[in-house]
């Protein structure tokens, strides 16, 4: 029997872009995932609150997602107190697909290069495999602590990976890179630039009708 293959993508998602969307669909198709769960994150515990409420971020994130094959908009992160751990919602995930699924969290590079601050990273390899998305604007060296972190576990296929259930290391560069970051499409926002074609319409719509992200 193969085992389920899984994926999270967490992120703050304010707002969810055609980068994300992209990259969960491209993601899905490379590593042959039945499911891209993407969690938005309550409190991110490395940046400070955003100014749009975690519940309108993650409506924000089902139009987006839509009717999109394999890909979720989880809200498991938003119904637990406190800051959001990666390691947490990995253990949920866990918990829901049994010891034998491939669980994987995914992550950008630029996230993936702060890792090592994370809280308790090794505890995330025990939970699932890492895959790293290549993100064309950031290519600074790994940090030491991370260079340790991740010792012994880099993996050079997708089938290596998903021989074990968790505790490898995966870098990918998905077909369409797009080099679309929330902060630039908020920057637009406020400054009353088009953000046209980097979100879907309906995120899009919903933004100028409720009035989000439009001030500084
Ligand atoms: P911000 O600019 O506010 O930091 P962001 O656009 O990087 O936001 P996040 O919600 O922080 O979005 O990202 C969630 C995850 O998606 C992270 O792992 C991040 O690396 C990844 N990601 C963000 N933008 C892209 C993109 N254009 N292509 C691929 N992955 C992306």
């Amino acid at each position: 029997m193969t085992q389920r293959r899984v994926a999270m993508l967490g992120g703050t998602f304010d707002p969810v872009h055609l980068g994300h969307l992209r990259s969960a669909v491209e993601l899905r198709e490379l590593l042959s995932l039945d499911r891209v769960h993407m969690v938005a994150a309550g409190v991110p515990p490395l940046r400070g609150e955003p100014r749009v409420t975690p519940e309108e971020r993650l409506e924000l994130l089902r139009l987006g997602i839509g009717d999109t094959p394999g890909l979720v908009a989880d809200p498991r992160e938003l119904r637990r107190d406190g800051p959001s751990f990666s390691a947490d919602t990995l253990a949920s995930l866990r918990q829901e697909y049994g010891a034998e699924a491939r669980l994987v969290m995914a992550l950008g590079h630029d996230a993936f290069l702060r890792l090592a601050d994370w809280h308790s990273p090794s505890r995330l390899f025990e939970l699932a495999h890492l895959v790293v998305i290549d993100r064309p604007d950031f290519k600074a060296p790994l940090p030491a602590a991370l260079v340790e972190l991740i010792r012994g576990r880099e993996v050079d296929g997708v089938e290596t990976l998903f021989e074990a259930p968790s505790g490898g290391l995966l870098r990918v560069a998905l077909p369409t890179r797009m080099a679309i970051s929330a902060t630039d499409v908020r920057h637009r926002l406020a400054s009353g630039a088009t953000v046209r074609y980097l979100l879907p319409e309906s995120v899009e719509e919903r933004i100028y009708e409720r009035k989000l992200y439009l001030v500084q």
